[in-house]
């Protein structure tokens, strides 16, 4: 339980972690340290230097910007769950947070950190992917801006370089036909299977994001098209709703059979969309 060594820098400035990101070899970043520092100890990451970046001040915010909210990669999920701005403007961020692990977790736990670390079974990406997020990620060259669709690549693997760094990730305004269902594992809250629905009443849309179910997070796009243009019954969403695993092979592990998996994602898939369409 004890790392390998390592050292340890903690620049005041973005341009200053990326400088330490190119110049040392195996380099990690460090935000909240609550699946990093747990990585290390058992051995399963061994970094030589890490870069800490809860020094630098202008990572942790939350505001309004251009129509859109602009988050730090720093703000921790704590700060996302009590912020009144998000409240009133991205209701799906503030009913997600309080379900992430517990009080410690979310206290230095960071929305940045875990978009990256990008763990399967992780909450943040079934709401970003229903938002259609926006990422924005330095790198040596400067910045550039990845949408939620093609930001997860594999499991635990994002379009996030090792010399990069997440910056900041927006998100439209929506009104409160949103909603985040989890079957969460009951030790560490982690989702077995998490899904987040936006729905667009008026252009009768729905966007589904699903976490926990398959290797990387997903947009249930068969259950959108089949709900395209239709108005929202119990009939309608129980129909489609079976088809929240038709793109992926649901994940099969000591936590829940593969066959367990695809009922939940079903069975939240439609709860999630009753529970939006009732808002
Ligand atoms: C007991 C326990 C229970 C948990 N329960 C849940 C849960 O129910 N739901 C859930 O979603 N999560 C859960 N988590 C995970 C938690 O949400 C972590 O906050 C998250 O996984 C990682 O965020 P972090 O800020 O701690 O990142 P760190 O551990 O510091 O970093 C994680 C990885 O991301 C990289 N990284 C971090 N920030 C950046 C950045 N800005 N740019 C580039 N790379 C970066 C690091 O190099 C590292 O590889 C739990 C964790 C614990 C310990």
């Amino acid at each position: 339980m004890i790392p390998s060594a390592f050292d340890y820098h903690r620049p005041s400035s973005l341009d200053d972690a990326l400088r330490l990101l190119g110049q040392n070899e195996d380099a990690k970043i460090l935000a909240g340290g609550h699946s990093l520092v747990p990585a290390m100890k058992l051995r399963l990451a061994q970094p030589k230097t890490i870069i800490d970046l809860g020094g630098i001040a202008n990572l942790n915010y939350i505001r309004e910007q251009g129509g859109q909210i602009a988050i730090g990669a720093m703000t921790t999920h704590f700060e996302i769950e009590s912020s009144d701005l998000l409240r009133e403007l991205c209701p799906l961020l503030t009913e997600l947070a309080p379900k992430i692990g517990d009080v410690q977790v979310r206290n230095r736990g960071t929305f940045g950190g875990s978009l990256v670390h990008a763990d399967p079974a992780a909450d943040w990406p079934a709401a970003v992917l229903a938002l259609d997020a926006e990422f924005e990620i330095a790198g040596p060259a400067g910045r550039r801006k990845v949408r939620a669709g093609d930001f997860f690549l594999e499991m635990m693997q994002t379009a996030v370089q090792p010399n990069e760094i997440l910056c900041e990730i927006r998100v439209p305004k929506t009104d409160r036909s949103v909603a985040y269902i989890k079957f969460a594992q009951k030790a560490s809250g982690f989702a077995i299977a998490g899904v987040a629905a936006v729905l667009n009443k008026t252009g009768r849309t729905a966007a589904i994001g699903v976490t926990g179910v398959a290797p990387k997070p997903y947009r249930a796009t068969a259950v959108e098209m089949e709900l395209r243009g239709k108005e929202l019954t119990l009939e309608s969403i129980r129909v489609a709703s079976v088809k929240a695993i038709d793109e992926i092979e649901p994940l099969g592990d000591i936590h829940a059979s593969a066959e367990f998996r695809a009922h939940l994602a079903r069975v939240h898939c439609r709860r999630a969309l009753e529970l939006a369409a009732s808002r």
